[in-house]
């Protein structure tokens, strides 16, 4: 067998047929040519016969998945065309996106790896760094989302995520049907959300009928606005998180005084104390466990937040009617006002505020596991896009792993 031939097999390309093969050092350079005489526009459907200056070619490079050891290029002859929209661009091949350096193949498998596991493992696997990762990341979703994601949307969820350190805001939505994440965009304000609404359109806009949001005042105005017959909810999982910060505010006060004692051995004691206090006490570590021990023992403030919070969770647990849910929420909003801790009586008066909103989610059956779910693997994702530099490659890991994508590997594309 030809060694071409072998190529054509191994690389299995569309649209071209290898021409030659040169082993390089560490690359191995596959030189292709397009089957195809009608030059196509990289960024529309345009063709045509005629290229743009036929005696000048020009020398194109791909990087292709690597061949054992080996990294892998592809390169062909392109000419150029004059597209009646885009200008003069060098013609578009069947095995690569515009503009990228990067076969779809190996695109591919960079995307699906990026919503599998984390920066230090692919850019050692892959060999590029993590910037060029969120730049891929961004071109697959631009290519593969479903466009028909923003249709049949009835109850949406509306969540703000800081985004690197915490001055950057996302704000995501979510079909609460389809668990997925459907829109994007940076900003975490009414004109953030009223963004979405204008992409969504009037009609599709009057079909919502309920959105589950936090607590605050900038996403309710742009509903209001914008799908004044939608149900504004306030989800259980946002309204646990206004127990979660006032447990917080009380350790702050108590770490604050421990810093200023002489004896240091008790501040120390208590520093693993967050995350024993914020996480479900089923999602607990050993030594976390511990600590909640720890701080049962010793009593006083901090257990009392601790139980409030707890008993704050308990309200939304499992498949609780209406009735039962407002009944046993009073009773927690007199026990907390009682508390004579400061942030949980805050709390409380919020929660009593938002009474409708806590009940209509309760009604449209928006639990707390539901939403959750998917915010801690939105949660997880966000972190991984920490060292990508621009808000679009963040939104890109988001929605290829959390929206309505299709990410197919290189060798499950062929079937
Ligand atoms: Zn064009």
């Amino acid at each position: 067998m030809r060694v071409t031939t072998a190529f054509n097999h191994l690389l299995q390309l569309p649209g071209v047929h290898v021409t030659d093969v040169q082993f390089g050092p560490q690359v191995v350079s596959v030189r292709v040519a397009l089957r195809r005489r009608l030059l196509v526009c990289p960024d529309c459907e345009f063709t045509t016969r005629a290229a743009y200056e036929i005696d000048r070619e020009v020398v194109s490079l791909w990087r292709h998945l690597d061949l054992g050891v080996w990294r892998l290029q592809i390169q062909a002859k392109l000419r150029r065309l004059e597209c009646p929209t885009h200008g003069v661009r060098v013609e578009g091949v069947p095995f690569a996106g515009a503009r990228s350096g990067f076969t779809t193949d190996f695109e591919s498998l960079v995307a699906w790896l990026a919503t599998k596991t984390d920066k230090t493992t692919i850019t050692n696997l892959v060999r590029i760094d993590w910037k060029t990762v969120g730049r891929i990341c961004t071109r697959v979703v631009a290519e593969r989302l479903d466009l028909k994601r923003l249709d049949d949307l009835f109850k949406i969820g509306v969540d703000e995520i800081s985004w690197k350190k915490h001055h950057n805001y996302l704000t995501l939505v979510t079909n609460h049907d389809t668990r997925k994440v459907v829109w994007a965009a940076k900003g975490k304000d009414t004109a953030t959300l009223d963004g979405f609404f204008t992409e969504l359109g009037e009609d599709k806009s009057a079909e919502i009928t309920a959105v589950s949001m936090d607590m605050g005042p900038a996403f309710a105005k742009s509903v209001r606005t914008n799908a004044p017959q939608a149900v504004i909810c306030f989800d259980p999982f946002h309204v646990i998180k206004v127990a979660v910060g006032a447990l917080e505010e009380v350790r702050k006060d108590i770490w604050r005084e421990l810093r200023t004692l002489p004896d240091q051995s008790v501040a120390k004691a208590f520093r693993g104390a967050r995350w024993a206090l914020l996480k479900n006490p089923d999602d607990l570590n050993d030594s976390q466990a511990a600590t909640l021990a720890g701080i049962r023992r010793t009593g006083g403030e901090l257990w009392r937040a601790y139980n409030l919070k707890e008993a704050l969770r308990a309200c939304f647990d499992g498949d609780l009617n209406a009735e039962d849910t407002v009944s046993m929420l009073d009773r927690w909003c007199s026990w907390a006002q009682r508390s004579r801790l400061e942030p949980f009586v805050k709390a409380a008066r919020t929660i009593r505020k938002h009474r409708d909103g806590i009940l209509a989610a309760i009604n449209h059956k928006l639990s707390n596991g539901l939403i959750e779910g998917l915010n801690n693997k939105v949660r997880l994702i966000i972190r991984r896009a920490y060292g990508f530099h621009s808000a679009d490659a963040a939104i890109a890991l988001v929605m290829l792993s959390c929206g309505p994508v299709e990410l197919a590997l290189p060798h499950q594309k062929a079937a």
